[in-house]
């Protein structure tokens, strides 16, 4: 395991987290992947503590964006 500190967010414009991707050196690939396709959705993409998006609002159910990607680790 390394970097798995830091955790990639897209949040939508009702503040939820609609998708979460570790920061993982091991997989930078499908991490910017990830990323290129949050903000093709509009997603506000931010970097936080992975134990912050741990605790973190996850969905108020607006149906808007409905592309969600939740990591196994972070469930
Ligand atoms: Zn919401």
């Amino acid at each position: 395991m390394s970097g798995e500190d830091k955790t990639y967010v897209g949040i939508a414009p009702c503040g939820c987290i609609r998708t979460v991707c570790v920061d993982n050196l091991d997989h930078k690939k499908d991490t910017a992947a990830t990323i290129a396709r949050c903000v093709k959705l509009g997603l506000a993409v931010e970097r936080w503590e992975t134990a912050a998006v741990r605790s973190a609002k996850w969905d108020c159910g607006k149906p808007e964006y409905p592309f969600i990607v939740r990591q196994a680790s972070l469930l």
